[in-house]
């Protein structure tokens, strides 16, 4: 039963806005092109492997939450997914990476191949889940909760998986997790389903995603770096939408905007963050006049505290 669905990370929706804003020239341009393209691919792998998992029938009782933040001895830990089984806890590490990959044992490798046969090895899937593992162990121990904590890799199914050895974890593709957990043994009972539920609300009231903004600071980028101006929120152009008459219009798409000031908002407290005051609105904006200013930061979204110059905007809770 899925406890727990997945919403778009936060870092993805900062990096798309971050790649708008950074000029082609900038000497970072390139690697966060690189880790949008890879947060992409992460998060479609999630994506799949959460639609396979829709279809998981099994014969014993269970849970499924996904995508957890959780905290143990001041160490933070994100589990892509959890399934939570009446002998055991699984926690599957979703993998998405281009080329061919093989997995080699003896020790466990992972090895990225080109078209071409060049052979790169990556981190290690199966050393981020015996990190977690260890860490979520702790967590349930803390609870005095014994049961026993497993690890599961899948890979997207585009993914072509060549297996040199056996590896000691079990790997498989998106589509064949649900067969896996079908599969599983149940050996003993130590969770009924009443405490599976339990143990499920006690994971979700623990989860504290952690907010990456601003990511100007994450990424060593200048806030000032970034084009200032207004984006279209219709497209994903990352031209400057420009004054026409009364209103603000993309020349990428066409589309006007009488007030297109919340998404640039966001898009400051995402990227550039510190104090939204008039003159950071204005910066960050491009807008010349202090008066549309403050008639765009009386938003009903934002809360207003200090006055006149001092007068500092935060979104409402
Ligand atoms: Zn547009």
């Amino acid at each position: 039963m899925l406890m727990k669905q997945r919403t778009a990370p936060e870092q993805l929706k900062g990096l798309q806005a971050l790649a708008r804003r950074l000029p082609i020239a900038h000497e970072k341009y390139r690697f966060i092109q690189e880790e949008l393209y890879k947060q992409r691919a992460g998060y479609g792998g999630e994506q799949e492997y959460d639609r396979c998992m829709q279809e998981v029938r099994t014969e014993y009782a269970h849970a499924i939450l996904h995508d957890l933040s959780l905290r143990h001895d001041g160490v933070r830990f994100q589990l892509d997914s959890v399934f939570i089984a009446p002998d055991r806890i699984v926690v599957t590490e979703v993998k998405n990476v281009a080329d061919r990959i093989v997995v080699k044992a003896n020790p466990l490798q992972f090895l990225k191949e080109t078209p071409g046969g060049t052979r790169t090895v990556f981190r290690s899937p199966a050393a981020e889940l015996d990190r977690k593992i260890h860490f979520l162990t702790g967590w349930l121990r803390d609870r005095g909760i014994d049961v026993p904590v497993t690890g599961l890799i899948t890979f997207a199914h585009h993914n072509e998986l060549v297996f040199e050895e056996e590896p000691t974890i079990p790997i498989v593709p998106n589509y064949e997790a649900p067969s896996w957990f079908r599969n599983l043994r149940v050996e003993q009972e130590r969770l009924s389903e009443g405490e599976i539920r339990l143990l499920a609300d006690e994971l979700i009231t623990c989860d504290c995603p952690y907010s990456p903004f601003p990511l100007t600071e994450r990424y060593g980028i200048a806030p000032g770096d970034l084009k200032a101006g207004l984006l279209c929120g219709d497209c994903s152009s990352d031209r400057i939408m420009i004054r026409a008459g009364k209103k603000w219009k993309c020349l990428q798409c066409g589309e006007t905007a009488r007030t297109p000031y919340v998404q640039a908002i966001e898009e400051f407290f995402m990227l550039a963050g510190g104090a939204l005051t008039n003159r950071a609105f204005c910066e960050f904006t491009g807008v010349t006049c202090r008066h549309t200013a403050k008639r765009a930061l009386q938003h009903p979204l934002l809360r207003q505290t200090g006055t006149r110059k001092a007068a500092v905007y935060m979104f409402a809770d």
